[in-house]
């Protein structure tokens, strides 16, 4: 439900409405507008009757949000959200471009390639740490050896860190190393760990499952942004369809589409999306032209090399000019890409 309060509502009359909320066991969600204040009251509500609210002083109207999930619909926030982020924000006219390894496999390849992202045109730093593999005999990741040196590579670059995040266990110990948690595919509807998430106020980069529709991307997000971590980003990262030809199917409907019923920003991995280099630049820049807030892309020095997903990482020549096609992508639709305060000229 969502309570409108009237333009100028004193604060006495928003405190009683959002008492009133907590003695119906729902949650309340206040957004302080310059002029006007939205309450939202989420929880099991269907049978609080929205009578009671509209006798509040004050309350100018009451609305039910008709999706099942509340919070990330447009219905609750018609605005995009816009989120900053250390040196960059997203949800607004600039792209953000986050780009690196899939795994930190070692302190000099995540030095270098860091470098080598941020030359090319990267906002960010992504790399896994704790990587979840289809194998358990697989590479799991460096682990926390693996965080200290992506802290080394922003303190030599500037850029803010992005790493998954696979275990409750494993949040406390990254949070202090992290700039945005990722949230894998794998792990979306992980309840607990959503919850967990939810709880800390770190920035997620949340991945579709390959299986999950786009409603149930959205319950997922609802799970991290009703615990009061509201700056989550969805990204859209290829989905499993009858099609062999590549790793997954990007499903580029999902950029408009979520546009639509969400206010949150939207971000496309061409990397798993297609599992090959020679798609990615292709798929980056549909990813724009349909509307993506940000782009998330897998680039190593030595794909041929790389621990995991080399076959679909961008050398950083690669990376340089996909960066330059989609910024031509970004201006067509009234966009652009950040202009870093950390880029090198
Ligand atoms: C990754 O980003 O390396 C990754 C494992 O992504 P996803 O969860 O989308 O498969
Ligand atoms: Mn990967």
């Amino acid at each position: 439900m969502m309570i409108i309060m009237h333009p100028g509502a004193p604060r006495e009359q928003i405190d009683a409405v959002i008492a009133e909320i907590e003695k119906q066991k729902l949650t309340s969600h206040p957004i302080f507008g310059v002029e006007q204040t939205i309450i939202g009251a989420v929880g099991d509500g269907h049978y609080v009757a929205k009578e009671i609210f509209e006798a509040f002083p004050g309350v100018m109207e009451v609305q039910r949000i008709s999706k099942p999930y509340k919070l990330a619909s447009r219905q609750f926030h018609e605005q995009d959200s816009v989120f900053q982020l250390d040196g960059f924000s997203i949800g607004g006219t600039e792209i953000p471009i986050i780009a690196g390894p899939c795994s930190v496999e070692s302190r000099a390849q995540i030095l270098e390639i860091a470098q080598a992202v941020k030359e090319g045109g990267a906002n960010a730093l992504r790399g896994g740490v704790f990587k979840p593999r289809t194998s358990p005999y697989a590479f799991q990741g460096l682990g926390e050896e693996g965080l200290e040196y992506m802290v080394e590579a922003r303190e030599k670059t500037g850029l803010p860190l992005v790493v998954e995040v696979m275990a409750v266990s494993q949040i406390e110990m990254m949070t202090k190393y992290v700039d945005v948690f990722q949230l894998g595919a794998r792990n979306m509807q992980n309840f607990n760990l959503l919850r967990a998430i939810g709880e800390t106020r770190t920035p997620v980069l949340f991945k579709r499952g390959m299986s999950a529709t786009i409603e149930e991307m959205l319950m997922a997000s609802e799970y991290i942004i009703s615990g009061g971590n509201t700056r989550v980003m969805l990204c859209e990262r290829g989905i499993r369809t009858f099609e062999t030809a590549t790793r997954n199917t990007t499903d580029i409907n999902a950029v408009p589409v979520l546009k639509k019923l969400t206010h949150l920003p939207v971000i496309i991995d061409p990397s798993h999306s297609t599992g090959d280099s020679a798609f990615v630049s292709a798929v980056a820049k549909a990813g724009v032209a349909a509307g993506a807030d940000g782009i998330i892309v897998e680039v190593h020095q030595d794909p041929a090399h790389a621990i995991s997903d080399g076959k679909q990482s961008l050398t950083p020549e690669a990376f340089a000019k996909m960066v330059k096609q989609v910024k031509a992508v970004a201006e067509a639709v009234d966009r652009r890409l950040v202009v870093s305060q950390h880029a090198t000229a």
